[in-house]
């Protein structure tokens, strides 16, 4: 599995899972504790979860699946890094530390590898960054980081953070073949900074691997649309990928689409068909 390095010297792997939708209804449990243990047995090191996805089920299912491994010695806990996110409305001074709190019982673990803001809200970055540069201090998160933010919000965090404490370590955006936005300004920005871009949506919510023309230009090369999709994401120097399944053959396939290379004629071909941006726009939020 390709890594990436973080500001301060660690290692993250380049593609995980999502959990959104995870842990939202009782009568899938059972199904999608199967698809995270499948996960783990697959080869999937890098899950991405948040305190909102199922009100704390993503995170309560996400956390028996990776007990049962650890217990079974499927997998060491080194070799894994789990993701979670805090809600803007509760990413104040004391919020933060609750929240991770909460969401550390619910994840079974002693400690979260990156915790990120969820998205912006009413609280002073400054107070969230302190907040989450205690609880690395603390040993409660290895890193932390950001999601939904653009150049001006990252430059302002950047002046609002303190230098002696730990670096914010990401920033996760919507990043797709569909959604080429940040690349105009963004993920320029943070390249220069060696500050990795998490792409979430990459298959635009499942749209791509829909898409026909996507498909003609998969099949030569023994792709699915959605692999092509995801391999294109992956191909971008900085970018970590973390599509959303919870069916054990696509999982396998969006595994196997992080070992692929890409052609430079069919670099090229997507670049006619999905075009970079001409010039910077908002930052496109699902
Ligand atoms: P994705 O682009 O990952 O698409 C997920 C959809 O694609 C699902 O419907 C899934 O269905 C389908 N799918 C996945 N793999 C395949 C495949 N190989 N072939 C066909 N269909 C496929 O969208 P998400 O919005 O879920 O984004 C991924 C993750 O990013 C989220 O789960 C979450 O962790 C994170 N995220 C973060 C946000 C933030 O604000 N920070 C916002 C949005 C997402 P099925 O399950 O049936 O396979």
């Amino acid at each position: 599995m390709k890594t990436l390095a973080l500001p301060g010297g660690a290692t993250m792997p380049a593609f995980g899972l999502g959990t959104w939708r995870y842990g939202e209804q009782a009568g899938r449990r059972s199904a999608e504790l199967t698809a995270l243990r499948d996960a783990l047995a697959l080869g999937y090191r890098l899950f991405d979860t948040a305190e909102m996805y199922g009100e704390g089920g993503a995170e309560t299912l996400l956390g028996q699946a990776i007990a049962d491994a650890l217990r079974a010695g499927e997998v060491r806990r080194d070799e894994l890094f789990i993701v979670s996110k805090v809600y803007p409305h509760n990413a104040s001074r004391r919020g933060v530390p609750a929240a991770c709190e909460r969401s550390l019982k619910r994840l079974q673990l002693e400690r979260i590898d990156l915790y990120l803001l969820h998205w912006r809200g009413e609280h002073p970055l400054a107070e969230t960054a302190a907040a989450l540069q205690d609880l690395v201090a603390a040993g409660h998160i290895a890193h932390w980081g950001v999601s939904n933010l653009d150049v001006d919000d990252l430059e302002e965090l950047a002046k609002a953070t303190d230098p002696s404490g730990a670096p914010c370590a990401a920033n996760q955006v919507y990043y797709s073949l569909g959604e080429r936005g940040p690349e105009a300004a963004l993920l320029p920005w943070q390249r220069a900074r060696g500050l990795p871009l998490m792409a979430y949506s990459p298959i635009d919510q499942g749209a791509l691997a829909a898409a026909d023309m996507l498909g003609a230009l998969a099949q030569p090369l023994g792709l699915s649309a959605a692999q092509l999709a995801l391999a294109w994401v992956l191909a971008q120097p900085g970018v970590v990928a973390i599509p959303k399944t919870a069916q054990r053959p696509h999982l396998r396939d969006n595994l196997a689409a992080a070992a692929v290379e890409l052609p430079a004629d069919v670099l090229a071909a997507l670049d006619r068909h999905f075009p970079p941006p001409k010039r910077k726009r908002p930052l496109a939020m699902i």
